[in-house]
């Protein structure tokens, strides 16, 4: 089963993806995590990266597509994988389409997490409070003024990815805005379905 989940920044995607990973048993493929440990660890790519992310932009497309062609090589992905915050241009998703297709598999679904912007926000203050209440350092791209910066970057670049899956047949709609449980059995009656 490979499976994409689409949505703005805060709406809910590595929470669902967390559900979609226990239940189904499929790896969670997030690019921005990936991207994250790299500028961690300083690679090439983290110290390239490190400066875009931090600003709210997004990073060229063939590095992100590079990262994700080889992860989706390693053995856990043979049953299928779930990808959490890629593709997210039109480019990307057509890299993505020719390499599954290069390794004879196919993508079954793209879950969009449908929400109402103006909650967005809101989501994104109980977030910092939440993460400062645990004691953990908030991420540097969680903060208002960059976090509006990449609800637009997902606007004019992420959003065109709605009409290109819808396109292909392969677009299911959730409404993101439920209880996170309700949210969770929208995707399931979908994923149910797909099977696995
Ligand atoms: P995320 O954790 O998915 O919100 O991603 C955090 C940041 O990593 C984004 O704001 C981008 O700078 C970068 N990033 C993650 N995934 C991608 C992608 N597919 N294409 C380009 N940049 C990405």
């Amino acid at each position: 089963m490979i499976v994409i989940l689409l949505g703005p920044p805060g709406a809910g995607k590595g929470t669902q993806a967390a559900h979609i990973v226990a239940k189904y048993g499929i790896p969670q493929l997030s690019t921005g995590d990936m991207l994250r440990a790299a500028v961690a660890a300083k690679t090439p790519v983290g110290v390239q990266a490190k400066a875009i992310m931090d600003a709210g932009n997004l990073v060229s497309d063939q590095i992100v597509a590079a990262i994700v062609e080889e992860r989706i090589e390693e053995d856990d992905c043979a049953p299928g994988f779930l990808l959490d915050g890629f593709p997210r241009t039109v480019v990307q998703a057509e890299m993505l389409d020719a390499m599954l297709e290069k390794k004879g598999r196919a993508l079954d679904a793209v879950i969009e997490l449908k929400v109402d912007e103006g909650a967005l926000l809101d989501r994104l203050r109980t977030r910092i409070k939440e993460t400062l209440a645990r004691g953990d350092e908030p991420r540097k791209d969680d903060t208002e003024e960059t976090f509006k910066k990449r609800l637009g970057v997902y606007r004019e670049q992420t959003a065109p990815l709605i009409p290109y899956y819808r396109g292909q047949g392969k677009l299911k709609v959730v409404d993101g805005m439920g209880a996170v449980e309700a949210v969770s059995a929208e995707i399931d009656a979908i994923l149910e379905k797909i099977g696995s």
